[in-house]
């Protein structure tokens, strides 16, 4: 797991509008891809001045590193963009699924004069497509840690811990510390306290984890 920084985003989304701006191409409207485009996709308005910017959700990845069924178009609407450059931007082409479906989605139904692909992150031996703009070409599968996912993230990955750590060698108790400590060897990355306490809360909150004193969590068996 690689960790990224919002100065990365701001870097990136940065070098991301000065290709776009090389290239000539000049999108009369930004497209996010919702959820993780978004950020990127503001920026890219900052950055090149853009005034128009829409939404659209694609969602394939159920949760962090673990891939869901299919990628879907949620909340289908109508928008006439005859005539106009369009920019669909997302954070990362992984396998490609969500970003082709948005494209097609896109094309059939709104129909602008041109569309185009950005994203900051391009994962080529995996994707089954190359964006006609991208950042970092990423060589070797790593799931990022981007700033908008970090709780949700941070939530999922101890849930896969406590998990595994149940089935692999019978360990039913936490301390919180302990969880901290797991998540920093497992994972190689550190991350503000505040994620870490929230993310255990959750845990709770969603039955997972029982909090059985101040300090000790136990973990529900199903
Ligand atoms: P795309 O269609 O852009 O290739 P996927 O369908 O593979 O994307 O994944 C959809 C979304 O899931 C991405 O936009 C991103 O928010 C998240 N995602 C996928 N792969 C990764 C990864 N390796 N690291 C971080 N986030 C990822």
């Amino acid at each position: 797991m690689k960790l990224v920084t919002w100065e990365e985003i701001v870097e990136w989304s940065w070098g991301l509008a000065e290709k776009i701006r090389q290239s000539g191409y000049k999108p009369d409207v930004v497209i996010a891809i919702a959820r993780g485009g978004y950020v990127p996709a503001r920026l890219i308005c900052d950055f090149l001045g853009i005034e128009n910017l829409l939404s659209i959700q694609s969602q394939h990845w159920v949760e962090a590193a673990a891939k869901g069924e299919k990628a879907i178009i949620k909340f289908e609407y109508e928008v006439d963009l005859s005539g106009m450059n369009a920019l669909l931007v997302d954070d990362i082409v992984d396998t490609g699924e969500s970003v082709i479906l948005a494209r097609d989605f896109v094309k059939k139904r709104w129909k602008p004069k041109e569309l185009r692909i950005a994203v900051l992150q391009w994962i080529s031996p995996v994707a089954k497509i190359k964006p006609d703009y991208y950042y970092m070409e990423v060589k070797e599968w790593v799931w990022f840690q981007y700033p908008w996912t970090r709780l949700e993230d941070v939530t999922q990955f101890i849930k896969r811990i406590v998990t595994t750590e149940l089935k692999e060698h019978g360990k039913k108790r936490w301390t919180y510390s302990e969880i901290k400590e797991y998540f920093k060897e497992w994972y190689g990355i550190e991350v503000d306290e505040r994620y870490y306490r929230k993310a255990v809360e959750n845990l709770v909150e969603s039955g997972i984890l029982s909090r059985e004193s101040d300090d000790i969590y136990a973990l529900n068996v199903k």
